[in-house]
């Protein structure tokens, strides 16, 4: 028996810290960048809040896209070592290449813009190959069965925002001075980040990501030989791959392509999964619930992930944020719903013990739908708090920190809850295509978040959603009430329906 495994007798194997830290180091580096994006993009690029918006959704969209293709490479070639090695330095990459970006964008506008695009496109390319292969990598640390999976699941989601945390503070600080110039010292901080999640992964894999026999973890899959393909032909792929990538976000930023390529994907998924002869009625209800609340998760998701367009500009704009021997930078107010995860999560965990010995544990889809309404209250705080207030006028944080606090309770009810979900519903042949439905539905509502944040109102701008005309921030927080809203109602009356659909699954 290895040391690793018998100190995995008490706790947890040493692996998973490797992995909480790798993780952690990744999401400082995405969330710290995140924070800044929109302001870098308004006012450093000067893109109107339109343009920013939109390539806003368009990056974070896509970066829920592109795991779909790092997962299959992962399992057919490569493993998770090295997909998470070559997709965290393509995010490095991505990150100096904005700090470049960010250098050069008043001396050479031109280059400035070819360097934001390839910079956001290996950031797209990398995160595919770095995400889906570090969270499938926690599981693999336990035998089949251990009870000690959903635990683990729980510390690498504090380790994810721990990160979330940390990364607006230090990049908030360092680059949303007030002078434009220096957001570039944001993006240096991310990529250094993200190095040093890479770096702390390659010292320390060998020795602890280990399963419980003590096999390396993350090697080319089992059964698949390791093909041997030059150098030069991986890193031509790449480089290919991240062309590609930026040729999809500029397309995106022009014709709006992205929600073709999701819906087309997902019906496309859908018709593959239906017309399987062998799948059992129950079979097809189960995989319909997923597919069901993956589209309602969509309303959630899009307007959760505000936190990094319009609530920014709201944060920027419309936010007293002097406390008098400092003034908070717009972006730090992105640490926030991080923050609340960790000081939250195990109250809620608390919560769902208490209910389950009571045996009044809501199931999935409750929970869900509970999530929803949670964040339709919060909405609904920082409409009350913009009411009648005057155009230019500022208002209290508190508004904004207590709508977080509601957004992050509603996470933690839909967020965990929805993937383990997707998880038991699905049966094994399909379990990977399920979870790319699940991913699709993030990209999509990423997508969908950056067209919501292009309604922001302004002097002399009303925009119209659907009919509703958006005269001021009340109304438009409202669009999201009414939205969360309506979505959590009408999931709460679908529940009945789901659960008899899940056929025992809770
Ligand atoms: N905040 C979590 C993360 O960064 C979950 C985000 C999501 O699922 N949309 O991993």
């Amino acid at each position: 028996m290895s040391t690793q495994n018998s100190s995995a007798q008490q706790g947890h194997p040493k692996g998973l810290y490797v992995l909480f830290a790798t993780e952690m180091w990744e999401r400082f580096s995405y969330y710290g960048m995140r924070a800044i994006l929109i302001l870098f993009m308004t006012k450093a690029l000067l893109y109107d809040k339109v343009l920013a918006s939109n390539l806003y959704g368009s990056y974070t969209g896509l970066v829920y896209l592109t795991p779909l293709v790092g997962g299959y490479i992962a399992d057919r070639y490569w493993g998770n070592q090295r997909s998470i090695i070559t997709g965290g330095l393509l995010m490095a990459l991505g990150q100096f290449i904005l700090f470049f970006c960010g250098s050069t964008y008043q001396s050479s506008p031109e280059l400035s813009t070819a360097l934001f695009f390839a910079g956001l496109g290996f950031l797209i390319a990398g995160n595919g190959f770095f995400k889906p292969n570090i969270s499938s990598m926690v599981g693999q640390l336990y035998g089949a069965g251990d009870k000690r999976v959903d635990a683990a699941y729980t510390i690498f989601y504090m380790g994810i925002n721990m990160g979330g945390a940390l990364g607006p503070i230090v990049c908030g600080l360092v680059g949303d001075t007030g002078n434009p110039a220096d957001f570039r010292w944001g993006f240096l901080a991310a990529g250094i980040g993200m190095l040093l999640s890479v770096w702390i992964f390659k010292q320390l894999k060998d020795k602890y990501l280990v399963d419980p026999e003590g096999k390396i973890l993350g090697l080319v899959p089992e059964g698949k030989k390791e093909v041997k393909t030059s150098q030069i032909l991986v890193y031509g792929a790449l480089f290919a791959f991240a062309l590609s990538v930026i040729g999809l976000l500029y397309a995106d930023a022009q014709f709006g392509i992205l929600s073709y390529l999701l819906i087309f994907s997902v019906l496309g998924i859908g018709f593959m999964i239906i017309s399987d002869k062998g799948l059992s009625s129950i079979e097809k209800q189960r995989i319909s619930v997923i597919f069901i609340v993956s589209f309602f998760v969509i309303f959630f998701w899009s307007a959760f992930e505000q936190a990094g367009a319009s609530l920014t500009f709201f944060a920027s704009e419309q936010t007293q944020r002097d406390l008098g021997f400092l003034t908070v930078p717009a972006s730090i107010f992105q640490s926030l719903n991080s923050i609340f995860v960790i000081t939250f999560a195990p109250i809620l965990a608390w919560v769902w013990i208490k209910l389950g010995n009571r045996n009044a544990e809501p199931g999935s889809p409750t929970k869900m739908a509970l999530g929803l309404f949670l964040l339709a209250v919060g909405y609904l705080i920082i409409a009350y708090g913009v009411k009648g207030v005057q155009p230019g006028v500022k208002v209290s944080m508190m508004w904004l920190i207590s709508m977080y606090a509601f957004h992050t309770l509603g996470e933690l009810c839909l967020s965990p809850i929805g993937l383990s979900l997707v998880n038991k519903l699905a049966p094994f042949r399909f379990a990977s295509l399920l979870m790319a439905v699940w991913f699709l539905a993030n990209a999509a509502a990423n997508k969908f978040a950056g067209v919501l944040s292009a309604l922001y109102p302004e002097a002399g701008r009303t925009p119209n959603f659907l009919g509703y005309q958006i005269t001021g921030l009340y109304e438009f927080f409202m669009l999201f009430v009414g939205m969360a809203g309506i979505a959590s109602l009408i999931l709460f009356v679908l529940t009945r329906y789901l659960q008899k659909m899940m056929h025992g699954v809770q």
